[in-house]
């Protein structure tokens, strides 16, 4: 997937073998690359519909993805 996939403002390519993995490796480029974009989302609680429907969408762009196979 890429970092525009998942919300991001690149197009910088993140690879994971697993849902799990994809969003750790995800939130490492967001924290290298993007540290404003990664403390916003720290900040936000894991209940918002905000971040319930961003992973919805992201199990949805996921099952798309040749990794997911
Ligand atoms: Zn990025």
């Amino acid at each position: 997937m890429t970092c525009a996939q998942m919300g991001g403002p690149c197009d910088a390519k993140i690879m994971g073998a697993t849902p799990e993995e994809m969003m750790r490796n995800g939130m490492a480029h967001m924290e290298s690359a993007h540290p404003d974009m990664a403390a916003n989302i720290k900040a936000m609680p894991k209940d918002d519909p905000k971040m319930v429907d961003w992973n919805k969408k992201f199990m949805k762009d996921w099952s798309m993805t040749p990794e997911s196979k």
